[in-house]
Parts: structure tokens; C-alpha cells; sequence
């Protein structure tokens, strides 16, 4: 029987069945009766079972890189840690988690820090994801509280979604949102976003907004509304305070000047408003484009502040909707992951908080005082305050702004901790203890997704190696620390203690309450069905939604309207760094794909990190498309390869987040971006960085595909990856070896008697292909240029099923093209069936105009269909001017 957890990647929380076949192979497909997603994944969520074998990873603890036990590598953290607090006091000691933990982790963790070391400095990579969110929402409603649920989206008429690529960043969600457009031929959809990104494909309006300047457009929102008198006064005056002063703030805001300041024409901003002031049932959509902002608390507020002026919120189909981006985001809130909170939704700030948590916890002692967010927090790493720091289930030295000053601050402190479950990522590298955690499919517990549903997380492989529970960790060690309140005998006792506390002394007066779960039996939290808190004897399976009739969390129980002045983004462009650099993700990764580049069928949608450019941009810094561009800010520097598209804005690059020094070389997107915060939120400013580009003219390009794993380089520009049936390495270098056959053979680590050459040498054009074949059957092949132009890939690769090769690959390899142009697919566009852009072009040329034609066809989009809008977007554009290449 498969068993039912959920997919860890994104925030959408999808139900997953996960099993084994009769061949003891692992399957993962969609859980059909899971609220969040009824059966579908994404192409992330669906090949998850390529990510679960134990390659690469960490399998027993640790200490200054050699193999322990887990008593020598425990004891040598408790003492650490004890020995630093007793030295110089707890906040000399730092916990820096994740989004990806289990909720029962997060919860002892917080514990164990606040609780019992008596620090504060406990914070997670949430805080790069949302914490503008928690912000804003605190502000508003006086609690951390996502009013509405997914099935808002699907009674909505005018659908916002702001600052996000859902089609990319919660595909399954997206596709919830278009299929229900497609029931619904009144709902509208719009998309405000600097990128028209593949969310924007079926929607009907895209507002490519300047970078920063959301808060400008939805004040002119809210002064339109008021214009139009589309205000529910009797919304406002029973359920809120504060309107006067934040009508005060936008004054008569007109759309001339709302478009003027954000860079759009009158008409779309006019078009936008009437719609919002004429379409009741509105939800209002935002993620990363919105938090990851230097005034993102503020832009949160903007948008909300629309949503009370006309009382849309809480009732079905409306609201303002934060979209988490990870998995457990949520549930660390609940816990008090972040280090500006207390468990259970209580404030580190509120006397009486502080004083219930430390008796519900027996503690000796409890925080006083707010810790450090993450940018502070490894600041503080930096300059010596922090001198012990464990990090867990996640790779700071990659996803952090200033990515490179983090490394240097894990270098100089005295006691690094990292419990993972890879022995090798980048922050790994820099840890004198690691201890070995159990991953996704091992793990039980719980999260919470973006609708506030909890739901499972289940095992259903054994733990490897001498592996264990994060939370099982964390009690080990806090037991060792002399600490009692840590021996829970498995993941249920803890989250019925957390269920407790969330109804410990509430009465009403906090948000977060599962207290109807606070006696849940082992064998029911075995069957707990998802479930959307509040869970109390008054809603004992849930509320969908809150907040219709008022019941705020402020102590008035009324919303607060929170006057706001726009702020452009911290650092401006200049003369010398003239492009906004923005960050993001990219369909088929996540995060710093330590779990994404297991997968061949991930890796084939986008193997190289890009840099997209505006063609205008491009042409103005001379570069060329495919070719390698530097990008350099004040922190640091990188290169990837040019994209050049209209669909970027003017004066904009957009380069992904994900690859690290594990998987490419000079690619860390991070090591640009201004360690910048937003004041309250201290969220990074990841979507705003002034950066220059430059041409990067290596003298060689190479490429190289090979059966056996190619090793990484000293130096230089690399990328690397596993595919179905080779490897991959992209390089480009300026020293030329003495021989490029030694030099081939050498990479494809083959011995010259074992092999037969095809080769192709022009020395004048400084063009070499080398082919080793082995038994007939192409065992790599290595390709050399002094330009960016080298043949396609995607065709190469068709030859590594080839066995023996043909006599027409055999020429084809020498002359460097495909004997039959079809045989190039082009860059793929469905992973799941391997269809390729040159191959839906094609087909759209003979005729097929829908995705729907063209999924009968090539099948593409027809399984979980991430790659729908792409499709679409190669239709529109395909049948005016793509030609297959
Ligand atoms: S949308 Fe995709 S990545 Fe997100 S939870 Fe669902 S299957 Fe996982």
C-alpha cells in the first residue's frame, strides 16, 4: 500500500502517495484526495522518487572530517554549545534552520533556544521567504493569519497575483487557478510583474510594473477605490481602524500619476483598477516579488489595505493570499521559527507571552529580547559575537545575500554545527561537526502549507546509515546539556505538546490554536487527514476561511489600515552598475538543487544558470545571445549565460538562484545581492541589486558529454550535471592544453587502447571534436570552439541510446550536425516526456494551434503539466517567427 505524506518542495503542500513497485523501484504520484492538489504534481513533485537514493549522502556524524560516533559527535556540540553560554552568555550562540524542516523539529528546536539556552538567536531560511508576510499580516490583523484558502482561487473572478511566477514557483496552484478560468469565463486574471514570466501566458492583463514600485500602484489602487466610492462601510467601520490615515497617505492618487511612477500606461493601470473596484470576489496573490523587498512589510500592507476598503476578506472567493514558498514555512511559524517570535504565535515582546511559554515549558529561563534575523545574524558570525552556530537542513553559503561574506564567517567561527542529510553542500564544506539527518521519504511529522492546512509528512523508507530524526537530534543534544522536557518517545508526543501550547491560556485571544489535537492518539496522528487550523472544540475539523465578520487579533478585535510611503528599493542603479539585478527560481529547480540535480528529467529544462536581458541591454553591453556574460554588484561577481528576450524589462536582469559551487563554478547568484533588509521584516532585498554586465570572452568553449562523472575544475566557469544516460559539463576557459586529444581523453577519463576516435581538428578555425567510442556504443564525446557557437546538445545526447551507433551517427559526430534536422529537439520544454521547443514549433507550424493539439501529438503537457504555459507561449510567438533550428 503507498503511503500518503507530501511533496517538500513548495508551500502549495501537495498530497503525495509514495511507494514501492513489484521491482522495489520507488514511485511518487500525485494523492488523489489530498485538498491541496487532488492527484496532480508538478515536474518537481513527480520525480521525486529519482531523488531518493543515497548517493552523496551523509550517512554517519563528523568531527573535523573524519567519521564518529554519534556520543563522541553529541557530546562534543553539548559541550560546545554549554561551554559558550556559560563563557559569554547565551547570545553568543546562534541556531540558523530551515523552512524544510518537519514542524516537530521546529518546535524543539525553538525550545531548546529559547526555552533553555535562554537566546533568542534562532532564525530560518524562511526569513529570505516570507517573514514580510508574518509582518504585514501582524500589522493588519494584529496576527500571523492567511485569511483565505486555496479554494478561494477557484471562486474568484479576478484573480491578482503579484510578485509571483506561480506557474513556475506553485505550478500546481497555477494550474488549479487557469482550470478554473477555464470553468469560468467571467474570471479575469492579472499578472504584475517586471518579467512577463510564463505566469503571464493565458492571463488577461500584465502589468510589467518598474522593479519596486508595488506599493505605488496599489496605494493608487486604494485612492481609486475610494474615488469610486467601492468601499464596504459597514466592513470598515465595525471591523477596522486607522482608514483616515492611510487615505491620508495616498492622498488623491491619480492613475496618470500611479502609471507614471510605475512605469505603465494609463490605460493598463485604469484598466486594472475597474476591474478590482467592479469584481467583488477578488483574491489578491503575492509571494517573493512582494517580501523580498527593502520595504516588502509596506507593499504587503498596500495590498491588504485594498482588501479592507472593501471588506473583501475572509468571505469565499477573496482576499489578500500570501503564497509561502516552502514547504514548512508555515509551520515555523507556528512554532516561533523566526527570531522576532515565541511558539504557538506568541511575541517575544509580550511580558505575559514570555511568562505562559516558560510555564507551559517548566524552562529555567525564557528569551527576553528579539535575536538576530538572518543578515544580522551571520554578521554577527562575522564579527565575533556569535562563536557557536548550528545550522540545519539548509545551505546558507548559497541562498544568502553576500553569499561570499557568509562563507567567510563560518571560516573564522570558532564552533560550526551542520545537521543534513548530504554530506557535501557548500555549507557543509565549511562545518567542523555534521550530523547526519534523515530526508524526505525517511522523516515523520508534519508542515503546514499556504492555506494553513497541516498535513503529514510520512515515512515510508528506512532510515540509512546511522542517520536520525532532526528533532531526535536537537533532544539528544539538548539532553546532554543537563536540559529535562527533551525525551519524547516519537514525533507524536511532541506535536501534542505543541497542540497544547497553541491552547494553553488562549481563550480566544491568539490565532494559532490546534488545541482540539492536544490528545490526538499515536494511531490517530498516524491517520491524521489534512486539516486547516484553527482545530478547537468551535471548529473541530478546521476553518477554511477567517476573518469575515472582524475577530482580528489586535486588542480591539479591529484590522488596522497602516499608512504607507512608497520607498524605492535601498540601492539605486548608477552609472557604474546600471542594471536592477533580480533572483529568482527556475521551473524545475529548487533552492540550491542538492535534491533537483538528482533527477535527470529536472535537469533538462534549464542545465546552465542564465542571465535573461531585454534585447535593447543586450545590444547596449554587446551581448550576444548564448554567449557568457559577467555580471558584477559592489558584493561580488558571477557569469552565466546570456538570454536575450523581450520579455525581460528595460533595464532589468534576471538571474535564477540556484547553482552552487557543487554544480557549476562562478555561478553564485547570491555572492551579488546587497545584504540589504527590509527595516521590520529583515527580509533580504533578493529582487534588487545595481549590477553591470560585461561581455565574458573565454578563449575556449567546451563542452562534454561522457558516461562516467566529469570531474569539476580548479577554476573558471563551469556547470555540471547528471543526465539520463551521461554526464554534462559546460566549461570555458582561456588556456589552451598542449593537446586537445590528451586533454579530451583525459576529461572522458578513458585509456587510448580501449578506445576508437572519431575526430574532426580545423586549427585554423580552432574547432575540435573528439567522439570515443568503445564496443561500438558512443562512450563520450568532447566538443571545442573559440566562440559560444558549438552544436546542439539535445542531439548529441540522442546518441547515448544509440547501441551500436549507426554509420549515419557515426558521420553525423564528425560533421558536427545532425544527419536529419528533426533529429535536433531543441531546449526541452516538457521533462516528463522530453519534448523539445523545436520539435512543438514544428508541429505548430503543421497546423497544431493548441496545447491541446499539441499535447495529442508529442504528448507534452499532457502529465503534470508544468510546461502548459511554455507551450503556449511557443505557440503565440512560433507560428509568427520561431523556425525550428
Ligand atoms: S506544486 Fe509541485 S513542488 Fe509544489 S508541492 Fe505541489 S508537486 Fe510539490
Amino acid at each position: 500500500m503507498p503511503v500518503k505524506t507530501t511533496c517538500p518542495y513548495c508551500g502549495v503542500g501537495c498530497g503525495v502517495l509514495a511507494g514501492r513497485d513489484a521491482a522495489g523501484k520507488v514511485t511518487v504520484t500525485g494523492d488523489p484526495q489530498h485538498p491541496a492538489n487532488f492527484g496532480r504534481l508538478c515536474s518537481k513533485g513527480s520525480t521525486l522518487a529519482d531523488t531518493v537514493d543515497l548517493d552523496g549522502r551523509l550517512l554517519a556524524p563528523v568531527v573535523d572530517g573524519q567519521e564518529t560516533s554519534w556520543d563522541a559527535a553529541l557530546d562534543l556540540v553539548a559541550e560546545g554549545f554549554a561551554r559558550t553560554i556559560r563563557e559569554h552568555g547565551p547570545d553568543s550562540v546562534a541556531f540558523y534552520v530551515s523552512g524544510q524542516l518537519l514542524t516537530e523539529d521546529y518546535y524543539v528546536i525553538n525550545k531548546l533556544a529559547k526555552g533553555f539556552c535562554g537566546t533568542a538567536n534562532i532564525d530560518t531560511n524562511s526569513r529570505l521567504c516570507m517573514a514580510s508576510s508574518v509582518a504585514g499580516h501582524k500589522r493588519a490583523f494584529g496576527s500571523d493569519t492567511v485569511p483565505g484558502c486555496y479554494e478561494d482561487l477557484e471562486l474568484a473572478d479576478l484573480l491578482i497575483l503579484v510578485g509571483s511566477n506561480a506557474a513556475w514557483c506553485h505550478p500546481v496552484l497555477h494550474q488549479r487557478m487557469t482550470a478554473a478560468k477555464d470553468q469560468n469565463p467571467g474570471c479575469r486574471i492579472v499578472v504584475i510583474d517586471p518579467r512577463h514570466t510564463a505566469t503571464c501566458e493565458g492571463a488577461d492583463l500584465h502589468l510589467p510594473l518598474r522593479p519596486g514600485s508595488d506599493a505605488v500602484l496599489f496605494n493608487g489602487l486604494l485612492a481609486a477605490l475610494m474615488r469610486a466610492n467601492a468601499v464596504d462601510g459597514t466592513f470598515v467601520r465595525a471591523f477596522t481602524t486607522g482608514v483616515d490615515t492611510a487615505l491620508d497617505a495616498v492622498g488623491d492618487q491619480t492613475v496618470a500619476e500611479t502609471a507614471d511612477i510605475c512605469g505603465l500606461t494609463e490605460g493598463a493601470v485604469e484598466r486594472f483598477f475597474d476591474w478590482f473596484i467592479k469584481t467583488e470576489r477578488t483574491v489578491t496573490l503575492y509571494s517573493q516579488g512582494i517580501n523580498q523587498s527593502s520595504s516588502g512589510v509596506d507593499k504587503v500592507n498596500a495590498i491588504i489595505n485594498c482588501h479592507l476598503l472593501t471588506g473583501r476578506i475572509g468571505r469565499p472567493g477573496m482576499g489578500p493570499f500570501s503564497l509561502t514558498g516552502q514547504p514548512n514555512a508555515m509551520g515555523g511559524r507556528e512554532v516561533g521559527g523566526l527570531a522576532n517570535q515565541l511558539a504557538a504565535h506568541m511575541e517575544l515582546d509580550n511580558p505575559l507571552h514570555r511568562e505562559i511559554v516558560q510555564r507551559f515549558w517548566h524552562s529555567p529561563v525564557i528569551a527576553d529580547k528579539a535575536g538576530l534575523k538572518a543578515v544580522d545574524m551571520f554578521d554577527a558570525v562575522a564579527d565575533g559575537r556569535i562563536k557557536a552556530i548550528w545550522i540545519m537542513s539548509t545551505n546558507p553559503l548559497v541562498s544568502m545575500p553576500d553569499a561570499d561574506r557568509v562563507r567567510a564567517a563560518l571560516d573564522g567561527c570558532e564552533l560550526v554545527v551542520v545537521s543534513d542529510c548530504l554530506r557535501h553542500t557548500e555549507t557543509t564544506r565549511h562545518a567542523r561537526v555534521l550530523l547526519p539527518a534523515l530526508a524526505w521519504g525517511e522523516k515523520d511529522g508534519t508542515v503546514t502549507n499556504s492555506e494553513r492546512r497541516i498535513s503529514r509528512q510520512r515515512s515510508f523508507l528506512p532510515a540509512p546509515g546511522s542517520a536520525r530524526a532532526d528533532w531526535q537530534i536537537i533532544c539528544d543534544v539538548a539532553q546532554r546539556m543537563g536540559f529535562g522536557g527533551f525525551d519524547y518517545a516519537n514525533a507524536a508526543e511532541i506535536f501534542r505538546e505543541h497542540a497544547r501550547l497553541s491552547g494553553f491560556e488562549n481563550r480566544g485571544t491568539r490565532d494559532f490554536d490546534i488545541s482540539a489535537l492536544a490528545t490526538i492518539q499515536d494511531r490517530a496522528y498516524d491517520t491524521l487527514a489534512p486539516v486547516q487550523w484553527p482545530v478547537t472544540s468551535e471548529y473541530p475539523t478546521g476553518a477554511p476561511r477567517l476573518f469575515e465578520t472582524g475577530g482580528f487579533f489586535t486588542p480591539d478585535g479591529k484590522a488596522r489600515f497602516v499608512p504607507v510611503t512608497p520607498r524605492a528599493p535601498k540601492n539605486a542603479t548608477s552609472r557604474e552598475f546600471p542594471l536592477a539585478l533580480n533572483t529568482g527560481r527556475v521551473r524545475d529547480h529548487w533552492h540550491t538543487m542538492t535534491r533537483t540535480a538528482k533527477s535527470p528529467r529536472l535537469m533538462l529544462h534549464m542545465f546552465e544558470p542564465c542571465a535573461e536581458f531585454h534585447p535593447e541591454d543586450a545590444r547596449r553591453e554587446s551581448l550576444d545571445n548564448g554567449a557568457l556574460v559577467r555580471l558584477t554588484s559592489p558584493f561580488g561577481a558571477m557569469v552565466a549565460r546570456v538570454a536575450v528576450t523581450s520579455e525581460q524589462r528595460r533595464g532589468c536582469v534576471f538571474v535564477p538562484m540556484h547553482w552552487s559551487g557543487e554544480f557549476a563554478g562562478e555561478a553564485l547568484a547570491n555572492a551579488l545581492v546587497n545584504p540589504v533588509t527590509d527595516p521590520i521584516s529583515g527580509q533580504p532585498e533578493l529582487k534588487h541589486t545595481p549590477v553591470r554586465a560585461e561581455p565574458y570572452l573565454p578563449k575556449w568553449h567546451v563542452f562534454i558529454l561522457s558516461r562516467r562523472e566529469i570531474e569539476a575544475p580548479p577554476g573558471g566557469y563551469w556547470v555540471r550535471g547528471r543526465m539520463e544516460r551521461y554526464f554534462r559539463m559546460e566549461l570555458a576557459f582561456d588556456e589552451r592544453p598542449e593537446s586537445w586529444r590528451d586533454w579530451a581523453r583525459e576529461k572522458l577519463r578513458l585509456r587510448e587502447a580501449e578506445i576508437e576516435w572519431i575526430a574532426y581538428r580545423d586549427p585554423g578555425a580552432g574547432r575540435y571534436r573528439y567522439a570515443a567510442v568503445q564496443n561500438g556504443r558512443l562512450e563520450g564525446c568532447v566538443f571545442i570552439a573559440p566562440d559560444h557557437k558549438l552544436v546542439s546538445r539535445s542531439w548529441l545526447s540522442s546518441l547515448f541510446a544509440e547501441d551500436p551507433l549507426s554509420p549515419a551517427a557515426r558521420m553525423s559526430l564528425l560533421a558536427g550536425r545532425p544527419s536529419d534536422a528533426r533529429e535536433d529537439i531543441g531546449q526541452v520544454v516538457c521533462s516528463c516526456f522530453g519534448v523539445g521547443r523545436n520539435q512543438i514549433t514544428t508541429e505548430a507550424l503543421k497546423g497544431a494551434d493548441t496545447v491541446e493539439a499539441i499535447g495529442k501529438r508529442l504528448k507534452a503537457g499532457t502529465n503534470c503539466g508544468a510546461c502548459r504555459p511554455e507551450i503556449a507561449k511557443l505557440l503565440h510567438a512560433g507560428v509568427r517567427d520561431t523556425q525550428p533550428a
